[in-house]
């Protein structure tokens, strides 16, 4: 399949990796629309969020988890960030392949 994140999962494109876990990986946007601006994705090839049910409740608590993680990391857990899916074509999804955004590192206008 010709998907930019299985190939950054792969290393076959590279990336700034912020840290892998079982079963996510998380990497710097290329195009960040704030100081953080990171992808999680999950390493397997899914695209809508109700199937991140599929790996099952230890991978959606590693997920939470992983965000939390980043959060401190970034320096960003006590002034806020912006966790956001972009699903279908009216929310703007560019890339098929599930992705979750966190941004912070300023303020955010209101969604939409
Ligand atoms: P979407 O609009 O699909 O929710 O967001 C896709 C995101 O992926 C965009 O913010 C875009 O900048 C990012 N992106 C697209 N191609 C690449 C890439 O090759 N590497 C990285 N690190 N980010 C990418
Ligand atoms: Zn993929």
């Amino acid at each position: 399949m010709d998907c930019i994140f299985c190939k950054i999962v792969s290393g076959e494109i590279p990336s700034q990796i912020v840290k892998e876990t079982k079963h996510f990986l998380a990497f710097r946007d290329i195009n960040p629309v704030a100081p953080t601006h990171i992808l999680i994705v999950p390493k397997m090839h899914i695209e809508k969020p109700a199937e991140l049910a599929s790996l099952g409740d230890s991978a959606l608590g590693e997920l939470f988890t992983l965000i939390q993680e980043i959060a401190e990391n970034e320096g960003i857990a006590e002034t806020g960030f912006r966790t956001l899916f972009n699903t279908g074509k009216d929310a703007g999804q560019e890339v098929k392949h599930l992705h979750l955004h966190i941004i912070g590192g300023r303020k955010l206008g209101r969604i939409g």
